[in-house]
């Protein structure tokens, strides 16, 4: 068993003073490491119809997709407003300074289908409730949200949960 903790590379003071930035890419390109986070990710759902996950741009796209393999469903991306190409639904959330837009395809989302939300980090929780809310508004059930790694101190996680969301992470760090 690794400790994939040890896999992450923080870096201090990016993108801007005060931030330690949780690099997973170092953790990706660990095969070992990338291997059992990605286990890790989908074990609380193994024995759970999922139907698709959705993943958030753009690390979001390399663990979900692999976590869809994983379990045998589809991948659904949700993206930056402008970057889908066919027609989409938005979702405006808050950012510590002002605000931002993502998309999922208007058809990706079939009704009642049961879909696990998957991003590498969770901070805040406000892009991930975002996915939620898109999710719901395309007819869907979010079943779940799995990340690699949590900041606590931001309570995303207790965001999600409030809206009765099974959240896991497979690591926390402090900080911001
Ligand atoms: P939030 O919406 O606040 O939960 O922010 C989550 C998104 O911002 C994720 O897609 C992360 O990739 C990114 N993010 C936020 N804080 C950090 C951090 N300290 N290190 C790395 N990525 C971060």
């Amino acid at each position: 068993m690794n400790d994939l903790r040890r896999l992450v590379r923080t870096i201090p003071d990016y993108p801007k003073p005060g931030i330690q930035f949780r690099d997973v890419t170092t953790l990706m390109g660990d095969a070992e490491g990338f291997k059992e986070a990605i286990a890790g990710l989908a074990q609380p759902f193994t024995d759970v119809p999922i139907d698709a996950v959705a993943g958030i741009e753009a690390r979001g796209f390399i663990v979900g997709g692999a976590v869809a393999d994983r379990l045998g469903c589809g991948f659904i991306p949700i993206r930056k407003k402008g970057k889908l190409p066919w027609k989409t639904i938005g979702q405006q959330y808050t950012l510590e300074y002002g605000v931002d837009i993502i998309e999922i395809h208007e058809d990706a989302i079939k009704a009642g289908e049961r879909i696990l939300i998957v991003d590498d980090l969770i901070a805040t929780g406000g892009t991930a409730e975002a996915a939620a809310k898109l999710i719901s508004r395309s007819g869907g059930l979010v079943v779940g949200a799995v990340f690699l790694v949590d900041l606590p101190e931001l309570g995303g996680m207790d965001v999600l949960r409030r809206h009765g969301i099974a959240t896991h992470a497979l690591m926390a760090f402090e900080g911001h």
